[in-house]
């Protein structure tokens, strides 16, 4: 497979290239094309896989940067893998205006509100804050058509569960979830059977 087989807009498959990435991984062989098509996703998917790329590349091939909304919500447990993975998705981004923006506990509230008075399109964040932003009604969920899980066993740890299912609910109802994790534990089967939509499986 080629990453041209996709059809992705030309600006994203030069920021693909420019990251040096010349054919798809295997992860992204199977998750990139059904997430194109709206379908959630259950991958098992340890990392170095190229996971990051496998959920960035659809997330923002299906971002219009015309509209001033945040489209995109990448979920992840800590604050070190929100700033790696949006940095991973402002490269591949890089030709395209897309806005993405990282938002996790630790640093300013304030700042964040700030920023979310401008446009942001992807946000990548924590759920805490996350859920924070929303409930005080800065973070605009309502147009967020896809929300993904990275470290989704992580993500369902007691501390976090409730503030993801809390997130859930400003979701549209047409809303796509792509989720990943290393491992499949009692809590990620339960979320999949409560949340997810005839999930595709990747299992590699
Ligand atoms: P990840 O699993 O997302 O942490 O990615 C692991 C490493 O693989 C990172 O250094 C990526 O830049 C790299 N990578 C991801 N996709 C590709 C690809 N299609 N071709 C070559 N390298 C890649």
């Amino acid at each position: 497979n080629e990453f041209e087989d996709y059809f992705l807009k030309r600006e994203l498959l030069m920021g693909i290239y420019e990251k040096g990435y010349e054919r798809p991984s295997p992860i992204q062989e199977e998750s990139i094309p059904i997430a194109l098509t709206g379908s959630d996703i259950l991958a098992r998917a340890k990392n170095g896989t190229g996971k990051t790329a496998a959920f960035c590349i659809p997330a923002i091939e299906k971002t219009d940067p015309s509209k001033n909304v945040i489209q995109a919500l990448v979920l992840v447990p800590t604050r070190e893998l929100a700033l790696q993975t949006s940095q991973v998705c402002k490269e591949l981004a890089k030709h395209l205006s897309i806005q993405i923006m990282v938002t996790t506990g630790g640093t300013s509230l304030k700042d964040d509100i700030m920023r979310l008075y401008q446009p942001v399109h992807i946000l990548v964040g924590t759920p805490g804050r996350v859920l924070d932003l929303t409930k005080k009604g800065v973070c605009n969920l309502s147009e967020c058509t896809m929300m993904v899980m990275d470290e989704a066993d992580k993500l369902l740890s007691p501390e976090f569960q409730p503030l993801v299912e809390q997130l859930i609910s400003f979701l549209p109802q047409s809303r796509q979830i792509l989720l990943f994790s290393a491992t499949f534990p009692v809590t990620v089967k339960s979320f999949k059977d409560k949340f997810l939509q005839k999930p595709y499986i990747i299992n590699l």
